[in-house]
């Protein structure tokens, strides 16, 4: 080949490349159209979130009156948003917590899915289903610090993943504000907590949580999936108000209505 020839080959390869990516991503959205990363459902554009319709409307949201500072539906009658009775008696450490929806049908199952099945994907559609309801209950919000509640390592170890740290990156990506994975270190294995009442889950979670470093009032959202009587969210709240933490918000995707 001389060198014109050369030149010529050296030039088209590139362009050759980007012709050939341009095209398999062409047959990628063939063959891969844009889904549905609950139900697998074609959708007709990669916005997120990228969950379809018919998902949207099966999942349980709070539509109606909650606390507003723990966020407990209340499903008994109808009115404005107050601060419900277990909140008035005993104030939470945290300002106040923000969710998607109740942890019951569909949000149930897809947090199931995202804990435990692997579907990683919901991360980016949860991430963004909260940063929404963040904006919207509190548009002036700021936070300087996105905190993940973590996983004991025994059970870090077993599933591979922290679900809480993923849609932590999914909000820090769309605010680019940065996330501490480490602040916050689980220092006990914990029995699980289903089954058990408030009392028993605060006995059962104390001193399980430590702050890793000091911190210099910095206002913080701590990232969780699913809050059932706040005995988790409180614990880790104490320990970053003791690590010098100036206020702290919860942001769960599903609320369980109290059950002890
Ligand atoms: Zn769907
Ligand atoms: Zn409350």
């Amino acid at each position: 080949m001389n060198e014109s020839g050369r030149k010529k080959a050296g030039k088209s390869f590139p362009a050759f490349f980007a012709v050939l990516k341009e095209e398999l991503s062409g047959l990628l959205d063939v063959f891969l159209p844009c889904a549905c990363c609950l139900c697998g459902s074609p959708l007709p554009d990669s916005s997120h979130p990228r969950l379809c319709l018919a998902c949207m409307e099966q999942i349980p949201w709070i539509k109606g009156p909650r606390c507003l500072c723990c966020a407990l539906p209340f499903t008994d009658f109808g009115g404005e948003d107050h601060v419900c009775g277990a909140c008035l008696q005993s104030p939470p450490p945290f300002h106040r917590v923000t969710t998607l929806g109740i942890y019951d049908g569909l949000m149930r199952q897809a947090i199931h899915q995202f804990k435990y099945n692997g579907n990683i994907h919901l991360a980016t559609a949860f991430g963004h289903l909260l940063a929404d309801a963040l904006t919207t209950e509190e548009p002036s919000s700021r936070f300087d610090l996105l905190v993940p509640v973590p996983l004991h390592r025994n059970r870090l170890r077993s599933r591979t993943y922290n679900q809480s740290l993923l849609v932590a990156q999914a909000l820090a990506s769309r605010w680019k504000i940065p996330i501490h994975s480490r602040l916050l270190r689980r220092q006990l294995p914990t029995k699980p907590q289903q089954g058990l009442s408030l009392s028993e889950r605060l006995r059962n979670l104390s001193g399980a949580f430590a702050s890793s470093f000091p911190l210099q009032g910095e206002d913080v959202l701590l990232i969780d999936d699913v809050m059932t009587t706040g005995a988790t969210v409180s614990e880790c709240t104490s320990a970053l108000l003791a690590a010098g933490a100036g206020r702290v918000e919860i942001a769960v995707l599903a609320r369980a209505r109290r059950t002890g």
